[in-house]
């Protein structure tokens, strides 16, 4: 039986108490560290170890399982505060989150008890595969196939870009149980894949920005599992399993893209200040001030945005609409905020001494991941037209 969903909350205090210890962390730990990883493009090892202490492997995860238990709202202002330094360490515990929301979401009783306190501690760390090399957006038309043999499963395909790929060791692995099902999704399954024979790492891709993270290719050629790794037991269920965790997804996403709209925007008030040009400082120049003008508005409408969103979920609201009105608003703000801060900064901006050209390099991730900017005003033009039929 899966898990039934627990509203959950927080006191104020607990969480101003929470959000310093970020800021304090991301202060002395992340903001001077993060221009050479990137550059480097260095997975960030002593960050991890960081990370596992602060316990943000386990943020979401349900405290019975050795988690934080924070509410979704919580949790997008931890990364917004990362975000706003740093946004590529984010998806360190991001895609890990959503590998133990499927287990705890939709995963049998052995299944959260074998797995969920590992995840929360950091002991095992992992990610979501679905993506193919021929199928992202249309995650129906994957080729990654398990036959069942005895009982266990034995699978054969490629995975490609996925997050913590290389450094991670357990994936939540989307496979066709029936590649001949019809409606497609009807023959899907989501397994627990942990890196055993059979499970090999192909290259590490290179990427414009969100470097130190590592993204990969995932190979699997007579990959045996017990039937015990399919998530919930039945299969069939993968597809909704693998989008069943969308909300709290767009969410992560729409939280990153506030951090960078908001660490762009910090950087370019400060620039302006105390760059002067023709005798005063660039931000008494009128064409400046309507930079910073939109580029506030932006940051605190996806903000606010994005607060209702997960004050939404945090109620047990359904809020798939409002998530991806938020994963939207905020990824393109995230977009125009960077590189409107990169303008402000002159040639500077362009310069790698600088901190705006990573964030101009991270930016369109946002807009691509957990549902592309294009279908995602698609599915919120069907949801809105639903909500408001003519009566
Ligand atoms: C850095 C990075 C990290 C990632 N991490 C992960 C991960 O951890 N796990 C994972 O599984 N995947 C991951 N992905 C993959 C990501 O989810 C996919 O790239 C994304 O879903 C888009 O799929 P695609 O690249 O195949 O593009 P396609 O699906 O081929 O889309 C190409 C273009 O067509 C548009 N399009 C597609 N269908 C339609 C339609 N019906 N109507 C209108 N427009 C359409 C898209 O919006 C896009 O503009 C990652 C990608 C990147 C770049």
């Amino acid at each position: 039986m899966p898990a039934k969903p627990q509203l959950r909350n927080i006191d104020p205090e607990d969480e101003a108490q929470l959000l310093a210890t970020i800021d304090r962390w991301v202060d002395r730990e992340v903001r001077p560290i993060a221009r050479a990883y990137d550059h480097a493009d260095r997975y960030p090892t002593e960050t991890v170890e960081q990370m596992k202490e602060l316990g943000l492997f386990g943020a979401t995860i349900a405290q019975e399982h050795g988690g934080l238990g924070l509410p979704a709202g919580t949790y997008a202002k931890i990364v917004m505060r990362i975000s706003r330094d740093w946004m590529a360490i984010t998806g360190i515990f991001n895609s890990h989150l959503m590998l133990a929301l499927a287990i705890e979401k939709f995963g049998t009783k052995p299944q959260r008890e074998a797995w969920l306190s590992k995840l929360a501690s950091g002991e095992v760390r992992g990610g979501l595969a679905l993506t193919e090399p021929d199928a992202g957006t249309d995650l129906q038309g994957i080729r990654t196939t398990a036959r069942r043999d005895g009982d266990h499963y034995v699978i054969n395909g490629t995975k490609t870009w996925i997050s913590n790929g290389i450094e991670g060791s357990c994936f939540a692995l989307l496979v066709k149980t029936d590649p001949e099902a019809s409606p497609r999704h009807k023959g899907m399954g989501l397994f627990i894949a942990p890196k055993q024979k059979g499970f090999t790492v192909g290259r590490k891709l290179e990427k414009l920005g969100y470097k130190s993270i590592d993204s990969g290719e995932l190979i699997f050629q007579d990959y045996r599992l017990p039937a015990d790794h399919l998530i919930g037991g039945e299969e069939g269920q993968g597809f909704y399993q693998a989008t069943g965790g969308l909300e709290l997804g767009r969410l992560n996403v729409a939280a990153r893209g506030v951090g960078v709209a908001e660490g762009a925007l910090q950087l370019a008030t400060a620039y302006a200040q105390v760059r002067k040009t023709f005798g005063k400082p660039i931000c008494e120049h009128q064409a400046i001030q309507l930079k910073l003008g939109e580029m506030a508005t932006r940051a605190r409408a996806a903000r606010l945005l994005t607060l209702d969103a997960a004050a939404a979920f945090d109620r047990g609201e359904r809020c798939d609409m409002e998530a991806g009105m938020a994963k939207y608003f905020a990824s393109e703000a995230a977009l125009e905020n960077s590189i409107e801060s990169l303008r402000i900064h002159g040639g500077y901006g362009y310069s790698k001494e600088f901190d705006v050209e990573r964030l101009y390099r991270d930016a369109p991730l946002m807009c691509i991941g957990e549902g592309t900017n294009e279908m995602q005003r698609m599915l919120i033009a069907k949801q809105w037209i639903k909500r408001n039929p003519v009566s």
